[in-house]
């Protein structure tokens, strides 16, 4: 943190930095999620990973917290199946599909399973990995149009009122 608030000054060279805060697990509810996310984005953290034991509702209020702030959610998950995680609208899956619990045959919601996604992995078939790929990328394309539809709409209200566009 003190070494990005340096190069961000200019008293030391370097790259920028997107500095992650703690994992996002242990949380003791949505309210807990959000003010994580909170806290950390104060003192100037830029991206946040989701861990393993998270709860959908607690992923849900940790990614809404952060994209007010205008920074994004990633996860190494287990309790929230990938598909549910897009929904939510996580904005990247770590490790593939080695962690996605969703064949996995004691899965329950918001719980972690005993093989980690394993089973998953193994028992998935083509075709169903070609839906799940499917859905992700209708889910990140969805998300993606309502931005872009709303600046757009924007920029159109303001022009068409005649107030000045920027
Ligand atoms: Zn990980």
């Amino acid at each position: 943190m003190k070494l990005k608030r340096a190069i961000e000054n200019g008293t030391r060279p370097g790259p920028h930095l997107d500095v992650t805060g703690p994992y996002l697990e242990m949380l003791t509810g949505p309210e807990d999620a959000r003010q994580t996310v909170a806290f950390w984005a104060d003192r100037g953290v830029t991206s946040f990973k989701a861990y393993k034991h998270i709860t959908r509702e607690e992923l849900s209020a940790a990614v809404k917290e952060a994209h007010k702030r205008g920074l994004k959610v990633t996860g190494h998950l287990c309790s929230v199946t990938y598909e549910e995680a897009a929904e939510i609208g996580i904005d990247n899956l770590e490790h593939g599909f080695f962690v996605n619990t969703a064949l996995d045959p004691d899965k329950k919601p918001d719980a972690c399973t005993d093989s980690d996604g394993d089973f998953t992995l193994e028992h998935i078939s083509s075709a169903e990995a070609g839906r799940l790929i499917a859905t992700l990328s209708r889910l990140s394309a969805r998300r993606h149009c309502r931005r872009c539809r709303r600046r757009c709409a924007t920029a159109f209200s303001t022009a068409a009122t005649g107030r000045p566009t920027k």
